[in-house]
């Protein structure tokens, strides 16, 4: 007698031996050896009373699916490989779920391994998009730092930072699991979603994060014509065409960082101001024209000048900028920013360069490519 796959059904036992990817449909007594990949656990209140059940993620060679479980043996683990006897499957929320109840056995294979395959697709980050929001990425940790914060009398630590690749830099956050700085990671399993008009990816207890023995270094050059999606720490070569007219010092609140007009924040008027520089201008690569805001970390290493000093050229900071950038020759490292209907340029660091050095440079950059 054949199960519903073509597969000998143990008539004896009354179970099916089978693969994740051979669970199609509501099944009962299957039996298959897994690997748990999480594990979660979840209290809920019922009529009956409190009770806890478990859920999580469990693969083999062939898939990942997710799994509930009413019953489970205390020490079970993620990493841990378990054979699995009686258990059921069903369609839950269109997607195949495992269930592990009372009648479900599962036994603890300790040392075994398990290669499980991998459903997340390997994206670069300059392809992420919240259009498919969980990916598997690899790239490079930097300015990572931790913050504690309290929920529900337990202190957690949220850690922010820099992932990145050859293709781009994107802001990463981890819940709980630090990521050493200068060290090349696989994530896992990691969220795309979209915060302050950029992408950024995060980690979660369902995420899985390996540390990559190879190192990785960073030659970001693009054409503007090349670049669709919000990427950051990008270099672009091209020449200033038009410089805002507004550029220069600004005031800012202290407490709140809003610019303010005349002088006085609204909201905090007894906090003291600070002075600001912002610029925007369009750049253009010769493949297409951006708009550019750079501040006070970019501008001021360009020209010259130390925040201390800023009262002192608040009259001819225009003068400065437009000696400095309009129609020069530029090399930018930026992030793309996505506004309703284009993309424009938020700068990091600007450099002076020899007009020659635009076409040098792009020629040296495809010969790497
Ligand atoms: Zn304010």
């Amino acid at each position: 007698m054949a199960g519903p796959n073509g597969k000998p059904l143990n008539k004896h036992k009354g179970y099916e031996i089978m693969k994740i990817n051979e669970m199609q449909g509501n099944l009962n007594n299957v039996e298959g050896k897994v690997k748990i990949l999480s594990v979660d656990k979840r209290e809920i209140t019922t009529s009956r009373g409190d009770t806890v059940y478990y859920y999580g993620l469990a693969g083999d060679e062939t898939g990942v699916l997710p799994y509930t479980a009413w019953e489970f043996p205390a020490p079970i683990k993620p990493g841990d490989v378990v054979q699995i006897k009686y258990a059921k499957t069903k369609v839950y929320n269109d997607r195949m779920r495992l269930y592990f109840d009372s009648k479900t056995e599962i036994m603890l294979k300790p040392g075994e391994e398990m290669e499980v395959k991998n459903t997340y697709k390997d994206v670069k980050l300059m392809d992420l998009t919240t259009k498919n929001p969980f990916v598997a990425v690899t790239g490079k940790i930097s300015n990572m730092s931790g913050k504690e914060y309290n929920k529900a009398g337990k202190t957690f630590t949220i850690y922010n930072g820099f992932i990145e690749d050859d293709t781009s830099r994107v802001r990463i956050s981890s819940f709980g699991k630090p990521l050493e700085n200068g060290k090349v990671y696989r994530i896992v399993g990691a969220r795309v979603s979209e915060f302050n008009k950029q992408l950024e990816i995060s980690i979660g207890d369902k995420t899985e994060v390996f540390i990559e023995n190879e190192d990785m270094d960073f030659q970001r050059y693009y054409k503007l014509f090349e670049v669709d999606n919000p990427a950051g720490g990008i270099t672009i070569m091209g020449f200033i065409i038009t410089l805002g007219t507004k550029s220069g010092i600004i005031k800012r609140c202290s407490e709140c960082n809003k610019p303010l007009s005349n002088g006085v924040c609204p909201d905090h008027p007894e906090k003291p101001t600070k002075l600001d520089i912002f610029s925007y201008f369009t750049l253009d690569d010769g493949t297409k024209y951006i708009q550019c805001i750079a501040g006070k970390n970019a501008i001021m290493p360009f020209i010259g000048i130390k925040e201390e000093e800023l009262p002192h050229y608040a009259g001819e900071i225009y003068r400065m900028l437009e000696e400095k950038l309009y129609g020069h020759a530029v090399k930018i490292n930026a992030d793309f920013i996505k506004n309703e209907e284009d993309l424009s340029l938020r700068v990091n660091s600007i450099t002076n360069i020899e007009r020659e050095d635009i076409s040098r440079e792009i020629e040296a950059n495809q010969q790497v490519k």
